[in-house]
């Protein structure tokens, strides 16, 4: 009875190890994010890059170790980070209060503005002209969680990627799309001639990475991190490699 008892014990620590990515595992931080947010984080020829992906590596780097991408869809990394699959999750992510009961946000590390994208001919000319439009917003962002609270469900097409919002509104389907600026930005600067962003900002707010809730560990050394990398003027450069 005793063997078989130890048994079961030996083998459920083998499947929890199995069962979860994280860096107790492998010795690397994992890294969760939605690699469809230029230029926070995407693919250039099958390799990863942009700005959380940098800075995610010299994070890494500081704390003696490195990263891996772990690239799902936006509204997986929260409960991805909170099932210890991924030691955090970086993906231009908005600390909102509904997130922060379920995650723990470290200090931020860009400010952001939500922004109204609407084709280039387009007779909305403000957030309110939006009303009775056809909004397109990517699944679980903020854009989705404030167009659908202030225009309703039915008012908002969900993409996993906002490119396709993009490319819907290029196709009439949808009137305009709601996302973060330098997302759009970069989205429109591909196409200029087919968008534009209007001059009247949605909201405000600001990115930070996400950790499994009451992993302080973790936290503080990404906190420390991050306040150097935001004085000595490392994070300054790999965003300015980004935005020009
Ligand atoms: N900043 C937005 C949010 O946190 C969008 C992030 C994203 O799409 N990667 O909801």
């Amino acid at each position: 009875m005793k063997k078989l008892l130890s048994l079961l014990v030996v083998s459920c620590m083998v499947l929890g190890l199995v069962a979860c990515g994280n860096s107790k595992q492998t010795g690397k931080l994992i890294m969760c994010t939605n690699a469809e947010f230029p230029p926070y984080e995407y693919k250039d020829g099958g390799e990863f890059v942009g700005i959380d992906v940098e800075v995610s590596k010299l994070i890494a780097q500081k704390l003696g170790t490195e990263v891996e991408i772990l690239d799902i869809a936006f509204d997986s990394l929260i409960p991805t980070v909170m099932s210890d699959k991924a030691d955090f999750a970086m993906a231009g992510m908005t600390v909102t209060e509904d997130r922060k009961e379920n995650v723990d946000f470290t200090h931020t590390y860009q400010t952001a503005v939500q922004v109204v994208a609407v084709p280039v001919n387009s007779s909305i000319a403000s957030v309110d002209d939006l009303s009775g439009k056809k909004i397109g917003v990517q699944q679980g962002t903020t854009g989705d969680i404030y167009c659908t609270g202030d225009f309703g469900e039915s008012a908002i097409e969900r993409f996993p990627k906002i490119v396709d919002g993009f490319q819907a509104m290029k196709t009439g389907r949808i009137d305009a799309c709601v996302v973060d600026d330098q997302v759009a930005k970069a989205i429109v600067a591909q196409d200029a001639s087919s968008y534009k962003i209007l001059d009247t900002a949605y909201a405000e707010e600001e990115y930070a990475i996400a950790v499994k809730k009451g992993n302080t560990d973790l936290l503080n050394k990404l906190n420390k991190v991050i306040d150097e990398i935001k004085s000595n003027g490392e994070l300054k450069a790999i965003v300015d490699k980004y935005i020009k």
